[in-house]
């Protein structure tokens, strides 16, 4: 379980996260919903520590941080290793091979058996369906097989969560579905998810879970069809409409 009590992040004077109080349970899929600039990537990146909340606590299973006092070096660690992030742009080696790129980390960080990691790798390859390209380099890979690689590098580090920042948004249209199929499976598999994302039908059929943030709060949290057929809340409704066509 990830839970964060009275967290907030400050950006200098702004408040980009304001006293924020959630649970992600595992096993679960949760979306999250919201307009630009609502805080989405900076609630993500609080919880693995690539921004640091000032007020609150944060727990990942049997760690607890207190945020507003230092955190050592030790739960920092531990935080990044229980999550994996997978970014918009991929982010892969470019001097890598694709089987390198997902072995790297389980090698260098968290120092497996090399043989053994290899296997592992392969098997993650075929898992998102890219055998063929594990010699290949990632120039050499369209963007939807490249965010793919890194779905794979993600799940060869066995995280506990895996943190997605609209994975899809950087590719054309008919790419994002090979993406989003690797998602799903991987959200059957009972896979610990959390996913920023625009794709409003992927929410509806994927997600188990919607948060919606407005302007550095949580307006909505709560199952997904109660999300969608929500009637009272106007702010909701006039977000899902404005994303009709997109
Ligand atoms: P979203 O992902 O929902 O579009 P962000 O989490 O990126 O929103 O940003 C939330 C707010 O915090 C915005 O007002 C943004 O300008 C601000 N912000 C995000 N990152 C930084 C940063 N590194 N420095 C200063 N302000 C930031
Ligand atoms: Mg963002």
């Amino acid at each position: 379980m990830v839970q964060f009590s009275h967290m907030s992040k400050f950006f200098g004077e702004h408040e980009a996260l304001k006293d924020i109080n959630i649970t992600f349970n595992k096993g679960e899929t949760t979306v999250i919903l919201g307009p630009s600039g609502s805080g989405k990537s900076t609630l993500l990146r609080c919880i693995n520590l690539l921004e640091t909340p000032e007020r609150g606590t944060l727990q990942i299973d049997a760690i607890h941080i207190d945020l507003s006092k230092v955190i050592s070096k030790k739960n920092r660690l531990a935080i990044r290793q229980s999550t994996a992030m997978v970014f918009q742009s991929f982010n892969l080696f470019p001097h890598m091979k694709v089987l390198e790129n997902v072995i790297e980390g389980p090698i260098t960080v968290l120092k497996k058996d090399k043989k053994l990691i290899i296997e592992k790798g392969k098997l993650l390859l075929s898992k998102v369906g890219l055998s063929h390209k594990m010699d290949s380099y990632p120039s050499q890979l369209s963007g939807g097989q490249q965010q793919r690689v890194a779905i794979a590098r993600a799940l060869a580090m066995e995280p506990t969560f895996l943190l997605f920042d609209e994975p899809t948004s950087a590719l054309d249209p008919e790419l994002e579905g090979e993406v989003l199929k690797v998602l799903k499976d991987l959200s059957e598999e009972g896979k610990s998810m959390i996913i920023v994302t625009h794709n409003l039908n992927f929410a509806k059929e994927v997600a188990d879970r919607v948060l919606f943030l407005e302007d550095g709060q949580i307006l909505f949290d709560g199952e997904t069809k109660m999300f969608f057929d929500n009637k009272e809340n106007n702010r909701i409704q006039s977000f899902i409409q404005s994303m009709q066509f997109i």
